[in-house]
């Protein structure tokens, strides 16, 4: 008896891993049409100096609209196009279409404020990868500074040496370089003062509870006070309530994004804001 129930549970194993398998093959078919048919968008969420009000950076957030399976948010796609090493082709898309946007708004007139795009880490250490960004500056007749790269914590610690060629080239052509989620790694922080690092972007985690939760307070404090003795930008991510706003003020943080300013948007609706400016909460 328990041998058959034995055969039965690796016949489901099997069936289970089969359907996983086909699963992740059509995904990945999906992804390779998405590239070609430019299924992928761009959304940008402002950068905003609380202060003055002024946009001073822009996100810029992939979405994928699939005629098969609808809104698909990078959370369920990004980790999938890692592991199937289709993030390179959807990143260079990313850095193509920025490049591509920010050289329409100077175009229309428009001064734009530096568009960061987020660069996995896989991609990030790959050799090609200073080459493809200056590539596409040249291209649309951008400058570096026109350009952020989001990193996290753990991409630099993982090959320091490919890191620091890297990072030093970004720096040479003038492109500034953020730390993504700032806080939720668990590297050492000797690494912000080795490598040219511009921003501190404080995790959401970490603003969320700021005026509720003493350590998330603590916690945010002493990055804000960190960054700024070390010279770094810093921005606070996914900040939500004017409480969060005042609370960041009053501590030495006035640059922020997050929904009480405004949520990820279409390009049209960005053009927008950056003629008419923001409304501020
Ligand atoms: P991230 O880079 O940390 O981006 C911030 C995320 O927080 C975005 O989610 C944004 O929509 C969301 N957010 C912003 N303000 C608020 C707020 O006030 N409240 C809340 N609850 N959320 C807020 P999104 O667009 O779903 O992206 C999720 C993650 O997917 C990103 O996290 C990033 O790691 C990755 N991602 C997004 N676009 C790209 C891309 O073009 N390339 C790569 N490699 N990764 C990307
Ligand atoms: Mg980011
Ligand atoms: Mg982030
Ligand atoms: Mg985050």
């Amino acid at each position: 008896h328990a041998k058959r129930e034995g055969r039965n549970n690796a016949q489901f194993f099997m069936q289970a891993l089969n359907d996983a398998a086909c699963e992740r093959l059509l995904l990945e078919r999906q992804l390779r049409k998405a590239l070609a048919n430019e299924e992928f968008v761009l959304y940008y969420q402002p950068q905003v100096d609380a202060g003055s009000g002024s946009i001073i950076g822009l996100e810029a957030l992939i979405r994928w609209q699939s005629p098969e399976l609808g809104f698909v948010p990078p959370g369920s796609f990004i980790p999938f196009a890692e592991e199937s090493g289709q993030i390179t082709l959807i990143d260079e898309w990313v850095v193509h279409a920025a490049c591509r946007q920010l050289a329409a708004w100077l175009a229309q007139g428009i001064t734009p404020p530096r568009v960061a795009v987020n660069l996995s880490g896989c991609h990030f250490l790959k050799k090609s990868l200073v080459e493809m960004v200056s590539e596409c500056l040249q291209n649309f007749g951008l400058e570096g500074r026109h350009l952020e790269v989001e990193l996290t914590e753990g991409v630099i610690m993982r090959d320091v040496e490919q890191a620091t060629a890297t990072l030093a080239e970004l720096k040479r052509m003038g492109v500034t370089v953020s730390i993504d989620d700032f806080g939720t790694g668990y590297s050492s922080l000797s690494y912000l003062r080795r490598f040219p690092i511009d921003t501190l972007k404080i995790d959401r985690s970490f603003i969320t509870g700021v005026t509720r939760d003493p350590d998330g307070a603590a916690i945010t404090t002493a990055i804000i006070s960190m960054a700024t003795s070390m010279r770094l930008e810093i921005v606070a991510e996914g900040v939500e309530t004017a409480e969060q706003m005042s609370f960041l003020l009053e501590h030495g943080c006035s640059v922020m994004q997050g929904y009480l300013f405004c949520r990820p948007a279409p390009p049209e609706e960005i053009t927008r804001l950056l003629v008419e400016g923001l409304a501020m909460p």
